[in-house]
């Protein structure tokens, strides 16, 4: 079974730019963990980043890669564990959205927040008493959802959305950054739509936790073929870092038995935000569209092409 190779193909690492990749995992088509109709593979830059590659199109995903479709293939293993110690644990600690939103309040108490990949609403209502929130969500069934539920609602992808610069106190990313096409792009938006000093909120799987070295190749947190770069705090600080934002010491979760990482960046600085052209990502063939932005990731798949302008 032949899979792409990223180096052959003139991929380039988006943080340092390299180009000596280490392949860790591979699904060819059929294997029960890849619902895409190519072989798929996981691969580590020098640096320390993680990446899938190739990343497959909408049309080799099922139901157009739409995240929130119920189609959407979902392998899953030991669910009812993990019902029971989700409901015991959100029993004694809250959920997991309401700590996410009490640990940002303690960086930021108040002012207006984006929920980037809001999906159908649900931390939005959480964060709803206690900021001015918008969602943006490409996915149209989640959107429909989320505007359901009494929040303005941007559907377009965050990579095309046009925002005003400086017009944002907190931007959210929950379960997002590694879903998209330049995890540095993303970040760059982020810190060009936030005041000076003001706060992004970043969670996602982390990679090389307790559950991953258990699981291997079958680790839920890959989300084969959906989930485009896994970060551990290391390299997803140094992501922050170099879209101008300071690391929060406080708070911060990246404790040695987490599964899920949490990091929350103040911005220090403005940054330019990054060209296509300039980005060495974006240089390998297939890479970038036609318009010169990156392409969609599964789940900017299906979005209509909403105006994405603040209602
Ligand atoms: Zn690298």
């Amino acid at each position: 079974m032949a899979f792409a190779d990223p180096t052959a193909e003139g991929y380039r690492c988006y943080l340092c730019g390299g180009q000596t990749f280490t392949r860790l995992h591979a699904w060819p088509v059929g294997d029960r963990w890849n619902p895409a109709r190519i072989s798929i593979a996981v691969w580590q830059c020098g640096c320390g980043i993680v990446f899938l590659y190739p990343v497959p199109g909408p049309e080799q995903l099922p139901d157009c890669g739409d995240w929130w479709s119920k189609r959407r293939k979902r392998p899953r293993r030991n669910l009812t564990y993990k019902r029971i110690r989700a409901a015991v644990s959100h029993a004694l600690v809250g959920s997991p959205r309401y700590r996410f939103v009490k640990y940002t309040r303690k960086a930021i108490a108040s002012g207006k927040l984006l929920d980037v990949g809001c999906g159908d609403g649900r931390l939005l209502q959480v964060a709803g008493p206690h900021y001015d929130c918008v969602g943006l969500e490409p996915s149209p069934i989640a959107a429909e959802q989320a505007r359901r539920k009494g929040f303005p609602v941007l559907q377009t992808a965050f990579e095309t959305a046009r925002l005003r610069s400086r017009s944002f106190d907190v931007v959210t990313l929950d379960s997002v950054i590694e879903h998209v096409r330049n995890p540095l792009h993303v970040l760059r938006k982020a810190n060009r739509i936030l005041k000076p000093g003001c706060v992004i909120a970043l969670k996602t799987n982390k990679f090389n936790g307790p559950a991953y070295r258990m699981h291997g190749r079958g680790w839920y947190g890959f989300r084969h073929g959906y989930h485009t770069f896994l970060f551990t705090g290391k390299t997803l600080s140094r992501t922050l870092e170099a879209a101008g934002f300071e690391v929060l010491k406080r708070p911060k979760r990246d404790r040695l038995l987490d599964d899920i990482l949490i990091l929350w960046g103040r911005k220090v600085r403005e940054v330019e935000p990054a060209s296509a052209a300039a980005d060495p990502s974006c240089s390998a063939s297939g890479e970038s569209s036609p318009s010169g932005l990156p392409k969609p990731c599964g789940r900017d798949l299906c979005r209509s092409p909403a105006d994405g302008r603040l209602p």
